[in-house]
């Protein structure tokens, strides 16, 4: 029980990823704030409240865009009202364009930065903002994690924004971990490889998988539990001392 009785807010906790991470938070004590547009995973199967509950955990559902501060606000004082602070931050939603540069609009660069890089930004902010005011838990107050992708560090082929906002992430998790230190703010990033999520189209294509495999040394791609492990890891105080960090967990992708 490694979060017992903390609260955390996963952003994008309806589907895939994030939806791991909110189970795994919920198995090691934690209540969950799962805050997504829908509560509907994008692979089929039981929403994530039901699934925490069904396994004698916490969980509520908040309708929120993190392109929105006021719905992220929201969202954290829903955790804040359930547990009396937020203990962890999971900046977890993303979406992509699937295009290259010159075949991405400005609409599709505003629609993708709007949420991997501004809705990271705000996520951040209305999450620092309450942790600042919390009493620490030994030397910490409060904790973020960041979801990255190891294509915010190479290219993200076929997918401009994408790639661009996910570097915009791994900095400003430096950024913020260094502004916030002193005020006992832990600010990390966890950067997926290729991972299996159930969800069907572009994203399990035969030749995305090909190239996926091709990059990946690991004789297998990545499940949603591998980036939870890593996200509990961070979010949990055996992570002391760490901060600034973008842990790859990718089959050894970046190592390739
Ligand atoms: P996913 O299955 O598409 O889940 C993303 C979730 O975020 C969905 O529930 C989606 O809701 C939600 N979302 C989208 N826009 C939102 C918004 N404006 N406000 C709130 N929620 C929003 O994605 P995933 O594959 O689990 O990926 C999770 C994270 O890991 C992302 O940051 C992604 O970039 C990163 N990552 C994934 C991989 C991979 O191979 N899967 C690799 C590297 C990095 P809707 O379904 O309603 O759109």
């Amino acid at each position: 029980m490694r979060l017992k009785d903390r609260t955390a807010v996963v952003t994008g906790a309806a589907s895939g990823i994030g939806k791991a991470i909110a189970l795994r938070f919920a198995a090691e004590g934690a209540i969950v704030v799962i805050a997504d547009l829908d509560e509907t995973p994008r692979e089929g199967g039981v929403t994530t409240v039901s699934a925490i509950e069904a396994s004698g955990g916490r969980a509520v559902f908040c309708r929120c865009d993190v392109s929105r501060a006021d719905d992220l606000t929201a969202a954290i004082n829903m955790a804040v009202g359930l547990g009396g602070r937020l203990d962890v931050m999971v900046n977890n939603a993303a979406i992509g364009t699937d295009t290259p540069l010159l075949e991405t609009s400005e609409a599709d660069w505003e629609r993708v930065m709007s949420v991997n890089a501004k809705g990271v930004f705000l996520g951040c902010r209305e999450a620092v903002r309450r942790m600042v005011t919390q009493e620490p838990r030994g030397e910490v107050r409060g904790r973020i994690v960041n979801i990255s992708s190891q294509h915010g560090m190479i290219r993200a082929p076929n997918d401009f924004a994408y790639g661009v906002g996910k570097a915009t992430v791994v900095y400003m998790t430096r950024q913020i971990a260094g502004d916030y230190a002193e005020q006992g703010i832990v600010c990390n990033a966890v950067a997926p490889g290729k991972i299996l999520t159930g969800k069907t189209g572009r994203a399990i294509a035969p030749e995305m998988l090909a190239y996926s495999q091709s990059r990946t040394p690991w004789p297998r791609l990545g499940r949603p539990e591998d980036v939870a492990n890593a996200v509990l890891f961070l979010s949990s105080d055996e992570a002391s001392y760490i901060t600034g960090e973008n842990l790859m967990v990718d089959g050894g992708w970046m190592a390739n």
